[in-house]
Parts: structure tokens; C-alpha cells; sequence
């Protein structure tokens, strides 16, 4: 047998468990601080209907293993649904214009139109040159023109990010953007078609309670201990101790951070102690709340008028999220913000959005920079020797969407052999 404690029962514990405990030689244990299973997936129902606690999970994947995987724990037709996606973004004038907006520039008028036609010339001018991006900023100027980066991207991706666009490497984006060609953008623009294959412009949501039933059904068979905080990891030979219990192998997919502070009699370099322990990241503040009815999922708000950056329509996601007669949905905001201040700014919001009650979570964007990779790669590769592995949104210091973190999960496994 071999004994190999998981810490944090998130998406990537809860896959790593799965995966691990199929093997019938394997005996493992998932520590998880809180009382309950799901990290940032988690739901709670208030007077009826669903609250996600941070954001509104949906999920669909580019990663054939990773569906394959999936799939065998759920029945896709009588658990799930598929959804188009409908979103819009609210613009400062208070415009409602169709997601992605770089199909949709028609609706902006006719000056702007012809503005972003022209840049789109420059942009394939520059293309052919050779010219590429270096940054985020680069990149989404000279993916989506000058224009658009005004109007939308830059004050959309500064108020999630709060950071200097320029500094954030464009290998964090991998897969995460759409990238349309100019002349794919200029037809979307003659003949008002949409282009389908951005990320969740089609996604499967749970009938019934969201991403917390996915979590449970994850769960489920797995030994879980609850609010059970993994403080101390140390070394002894072959064995790694958790909390003064010996495991052959542990797999940490909670914060990188609180993993250097947690391990003990392994030397690490102060320079990599310095190096984790100023990896950057921000908060989410998710206001619950009544809205209007509307057909739409997620509703963006760029304009520097409002602070918080997008409602996620949940409601819209499953009639079963909501009370009978009601339609609900969940504003953001990143960082903290207090409920006078929600409260304040729901009033100035479209939408209508009514207060329940909202949730802080402290940690939810990892935000990397040009060295932030290399940083992680150097830990990897000097814990796995003495037997302790990491992977997770914040354990690897990615931005993971759900089923990104399944596959780096399952890639772990693979890897190390685990
Ligand atoms: C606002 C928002 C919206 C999102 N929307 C989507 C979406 O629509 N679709 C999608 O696919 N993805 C979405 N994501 C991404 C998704 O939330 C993550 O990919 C996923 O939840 C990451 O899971 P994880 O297990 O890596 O981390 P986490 O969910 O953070 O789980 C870590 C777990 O470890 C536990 N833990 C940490 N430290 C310890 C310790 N020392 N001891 C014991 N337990 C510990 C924590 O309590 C937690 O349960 C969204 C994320 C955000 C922030």
C-alpha cells in the first residue's frame, strides 16, 4: 500500500483523490481546512435559491481526456445542460453591446466602426511584418486595435486585475482568449455573425445546486477530513508527516504560499522564500442578490463608473436556482468591498440588482509575472524528491478555470507516476 495524504478539497484535490484512490494500492487521505468540500466552487442555497459563493461556475473544456474524465462521474443528459452563452457588456453610456465585443463593434456607430477598420489594416500590416506582442497590453492592442483596448479592454481587465497590463506575460493566457483574425473580425463586422469558439461560448451547468453538486459527486467515497488545517509538513527519511501523521507521498493543492511556511527540515533558498512570498493576487467580493429578469449570462461592466466588474446571472443558469418567483444573480467585485459600500454601488447599477448578502473570498486571481513560472518550476522540482507534490489554481499559481485544474491534476498523476 501506499499512504499519500491530499491537502485541500478544491477541484484539484478532489480530482487527485479520484485519481489516486482508482488505484487500489493506494490508501489516501484529503485534508481539508473548512467544513465543507469545493474551495472556490462552493454554493450555498439562501432562502431557496443558489448562492455561489464566488462567481457562477460553468463548465466545458477544449481537453478530450479531460471531458473523457469528467464524464464518467456524471450523466450529461439528465444532470446537465447545455447553454449558449449570452452576454453582453454594459458600456458607460449604458449601451448593451453583444459579447465578444470585437464582433460587435458594428453596434458602437458608425464612426467608431470605421475607426477599428482602419486599425484592423495596421494591425495585418504589422502582422505580416513579423511584429509580436511582448505583454497583455501589447497583445490586446494589437490582437483587437487601439480602439477597442480604450473602450473596453483596458478598463474591463484593470478593474479585475488592478495591475499594470504591461507587466503580465501573455503565457498566462494561453487558451484563455479569443483570438480572431482582422479579417475574421471585419467579416463578423459586414455580416454581423459571431465567431463560436472562445472559451465557454457554450458550457454544461448542473440542474440542481450548481458547482456544488459537481463537487459533492466528486467527493463521494473519497476520506475526507473536515476542517482539519494542515499546518506542519516535514521530512523523515521515505516519509512525509502532515500534521504529525506519516504519508509516503503528499500532494498540496492548497496556497503555494502557506506550503513554504508549512514545511519543515527541507532547506529552501531565501531567494525562492522571498520569491513565492511576493507573488501577487487578489480578492473577490460577491454581492448575492434579486435582479430583473434578462436572457443574458454574464453581464460586463467596464465602465470605471461602477466597482464592480461583471454580474454573473445565475438565475439564468438553472430555473432551480432560484425561489419560486424570483430571479437571482451575483454581482463581483474584486478585493473587499463592505455591504454599505455593495450596497451603494448596486443602486447604480443596471439590472436592478436587490441585496441578499454577499461573501468575501480573500484569494481567487493569481496574478503572474514574467518570472513566475521559472519560480514554481524551481519549487516543483525541489519538494518532488522528498516526496511532496503540488498542483491547483493557487498551488501552481495559475489562473485554472475548473477544468484546466482537472487536467493539471490528471498531468501530475501522470508525470511523477504518483
Ligand atoms: C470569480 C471566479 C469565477 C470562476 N468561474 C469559473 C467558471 O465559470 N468555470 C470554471 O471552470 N472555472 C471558474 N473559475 C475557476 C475555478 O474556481 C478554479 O479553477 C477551481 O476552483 C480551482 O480549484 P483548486 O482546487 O485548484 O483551488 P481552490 O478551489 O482554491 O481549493 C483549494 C482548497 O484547499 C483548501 N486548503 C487550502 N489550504 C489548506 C490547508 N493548509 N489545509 C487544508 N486545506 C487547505 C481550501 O480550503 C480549498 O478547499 C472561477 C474562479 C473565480 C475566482
Amino acid at each position: 500500500m501506499s499512504k499519500i495524504a491530499i491537502i485541500g478539497a478544491g477541484i484539484s484535490g478532489l480530482t487527485t483523490g479520484r485519481l489516486l484512490q482508482a488505484n487500489a494500492a493506494n490508501q489516501v487521505v484529503i485534508y481539508e481546512k473548512q467544513a465543507q468540500a469545493g474551495g472556490l466552487c462552493q454554493c450555498r442555497r439562501i432562502d431557496g435559491s443558489l448562492f455561489h459563493l464566488c462567481g457562477g461556475h460553468v463548465f466545458n473544456s477544449k481537453r478530450q481526456d479531460v471531458l473523457d474524465w469528467f464524464w464518467q462521474h456524471f450523466d450529461r443528459e439528465s444532470e446537465f445542460t447545455l447553454a449558449r452563452r449570452n452576454s453582453v457588456i454594459s458600456m458607460q453610456d449604458g449601451q448593451l453591446v453583444p459579447y465578444p465585443i470585437e464582433d460587435h463593434v458594428y453596434c458602437l456607430g458608425k464612426e467608431v466602426l470605421e475607426q477599428f477598420m482602419r486599425e484592423l489594416d495596421l494591425i495585418e500590416q504589422s502582422q505580416s511584418g513579423g511584429q509580436e506582442p511582448e505583454n497583455f497590453e501589447q497583445f490586446l492592442r494589437m490582437r483587437f486595435t487601439d480602439t477597442l483596448y480604450r473602450l473596453y479592454f483596458e478598463p474591463y481587465n484593470k478593474k479585475i486585475w488592478r495591475t499594470d497590463l504591461s507587466r503580465v506575460p501573455l503565457s498566462w493566457l494561453e487558451g484563455k482568449l479569443p483570438m480572431p483574425t482582422p479579417e475574421q473580425m471585419r467579416q463578423s463586422n459586414l455580416n454581423h455573425t459571431e465567431e463560436q469558439s472562445f472559451v465557454h461560448s457554450s458550457f454544461y451547468y448542473e440542474r440542481q445546486d450548481g458547482s456544488q453538486f459537481l463537487v459533492n459527486r466528486l467527493a463521494q467515497g473519497l476520506d475526507i477530513r473536515y476542517d482539519s488545517p494542515v499546518e506542519q509538513i516535514s521530512v523523515h527519511g521515505s516519509q512525509v508527516s502532515v500534521n504529525g501523521e506519516n504519508y509516503d507521498k503528499i500532494v498540496y493543492c492548497g496556497n503555494i504560499k502557506d506550503l513554504i511556511g508549512a514545511v519543515h527540515n527541507i532547506p529552501i533558498h531565501d531567494s525562492l522564500r522571498r520569491g513565492v512570498e511576493q507573488l501577487r493576487f487578489h480578492g473577490t467580493t460577491t454581492a448575492f442578490c434579486h435582479l430583473d429578469r434578462n436572457p443574458y449570462s454574464w453581464i460586463y461592466q467596464p465602465s470605471p463608473d461602477h466597482p464592480s466588474h461583471r454580474i454573473i446571472c445565475t438565475g439564468n443558469f438553472s430555473e432551480t436556482n432560484n425561489a419560486p418567483g424570483t430571479m437571482t444573480g451575483t454581482v463581483e467585485f474584486t478585493d473587499y468591498i463592505s455591504e454599505k459600500d455593495i450596497r451603494c454601488a448596486l443602486e447604480r447599477m443596471s439590472f436592478n440588482p436587490r441585496y441578499i448578502t454577499h461573501h468575501f473570498s480573500p484569494c481567487t486571481y493569481p496574478i503572474q509575472d514574467a518570472g513566475t513560472r521559472q519560480l514554481i518550476s524551481t519549487l516543483r522540482e525541489l519538494l518532488a524528491p522528498h516526496g511532496i507534490y503540488f498542483t491547483g489554481r493557487f498551488a501552481d499559481w495559475e489562473y485554472y478555470n475548473m477544468d484546466v485544474a482537472m487536467g493539471a491534476a490528471m498531468d501530475l498523476y501522470h508525470r511523477f507516476s504518483i
